[in-house]
């Protein structure tokens, strides 16, 4: 790597549909020197994307920290879908970026934003290398087996229809930070990975490389979400459509935005359900039960898939802060090597840490996720080489 000494700083931004998260990362020391939220855009005095960013510029220039420091290396955007055309983080052209914006059909709620951080970011400072990190690049080493619908391949193959994976970053931070905590090389560790936040998603990582994940051909697909139905029968849609007179929009909204927890009982938030369940709510209980019954599923599945598991870990929102979900999903799976030491688990904490008793042959763990640490890494390394 050749870093000049003097540029060592990082601004990565995730430009997400109504939401621009944003961190400034000292890659020397690993310091934070900024970290912020831009909310609701679109619905108050944010009117749209370039304005949330323009606000981000404005903030980071008001800790002293502007966007025009020399100090700054790179820009790392998040970008959620790269279909099978990005499978690395990729310096950004104007070739990169029209390739990117054909990914749009795939991601039509995600990618645009991205596009728009990428675009203002380019016109703040033209001078500066930017680096999209993919959602779905961690994923790209899936083998065909698992990446592979069952439907007529011609088809499949002129529509992109085929399992991509989301929250690659993610999966990928946190399959790291466990062998680490382990104690083991990276390469020798089997680990099921739980990203449980608004969406949810499982994958099982083989010494680092992603074998299989639950989200598909867009983050529809696998574990009950807030929002999101996850796997459902695909023949429920053309039966909303023919007997219920649904148009696919309505669906499409339907299973995204109206389903999941939200769908089952009203809520997506974990700790109202949890609420509503200690006064005896039975849809709030309903929700979790089903939510719960998905993920042990997949347990089940990844540790079939990956035949030896060393650790199961658990991050995001709820699973970082959910001691009943982590507890539920994993009761009674001695007969999996799994001991989850009730204790343990329900202290609660802020950095990574075991929560499976001694003698539990599969490590249990809570891993605080940090994407934007991950895609700033992955930037600097990039720029750097
Ligand atoms: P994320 O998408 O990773 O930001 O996760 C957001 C979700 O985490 C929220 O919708 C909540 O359901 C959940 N969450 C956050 N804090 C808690 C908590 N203390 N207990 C249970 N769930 C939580």
């Amino acid at each position: 790597m050749n870093h000049s000494p003097d540029r060592t700083r990082v601004l990565v931004v995730n430009s997400g549909s109504s939401s621009v998260k944003y961190q400034l990362l000292d890659m020397a020391d690993g310091n934070r020197l900024a970290a912020g939220l831009v909310e609701r855009i679109g619905e108050g005095p944010v009117a749209d994307h370039t304005a949330a960013l323009k606000q981000v510029a404005d903030e980071l220039s008001a800790q002293g920290l502007g966007i025009d420091s020399p100090a700054l290396a790179a820009v790392g955007h998040r970008v959620v879908h790269g279909g099978t055309r990005f499978t690395e983080p990729t310096l950004i052209t104007d070739e990169v970026l029209a390739e990117i914006e054909k990914l749009v059909p795939l991601a039509p709620l995600h990618n645009p934003a991205n596009i728009t951080g990428i675009k203002v970011a380019r016109q703040l400072r033209p001078d500066l290398p930017q680096v999209a990190v993919f959602d779905t690049a961690f994923h790209s080493t899936m083998p065909e087996a698992a990446a592979r619908y069952a439907i007529d391949t011609d088809t499949a193959d002129r529509y992109g229809v085929r399992r991509y994976g989301f929250h690659g970053t993610s999966h990928a931070y946190v399959s790291k930070a466990v062998a680490e905590l382990l104690g083991k090389d990276l390469a020798e560790t089997h680990t099921i990975v739980l990203h449980l936040g608004n969406g949810a998603s499982a994958s099982a990582v083989a010494g680092g490389v992603c074998v299989d994940t639950s989200m598909g051909l867009t983050p529809l697909e696998g574990l009950v979400m807030g929002t999101r139905s996850g796997d459902i029968d695909p023949a429920a849609i053309f039966h909303l459509a023919r007997v219920g007179g649904m148009s696919v929009d309505e669906i499409d909204t339907l299973l995204n935005k109206r389903s999941g927890l939200l769908g089952l009982c009203g809520d997506n938030d974990m700790r109202e359900i949890g609420r509503r369940m200690g006064e005896g709510d039975q849809d709030a209980q309903l929700a979790f039960d089903v939510y719960i019954h998905r993920l042990r599923k997949y347990v089940g599945a990844y540790t079939a898939v990956l035949g030896r598991v060393d650790a199961i870990a658990f991050t995001a929102g709820v699973g970082e802060n959910s001691a009943a979900v982590r507890e539920a999903t994993l009761r009674g799976l001695a007969v999996l090597g799994v001991e989850v030491d009730t204790v343990r688990n329900a202290l609660r904490g802020t950095s990574a840490r075991l929560i499976s008793t001694e003698n539990s042959p599969v490590a249990v763990a809570v891993v605080p996720t940090d994407e934007e640490r991950e895609i700033a890494t992955q930037t600097y390394r990039l720029v750097g080489a």
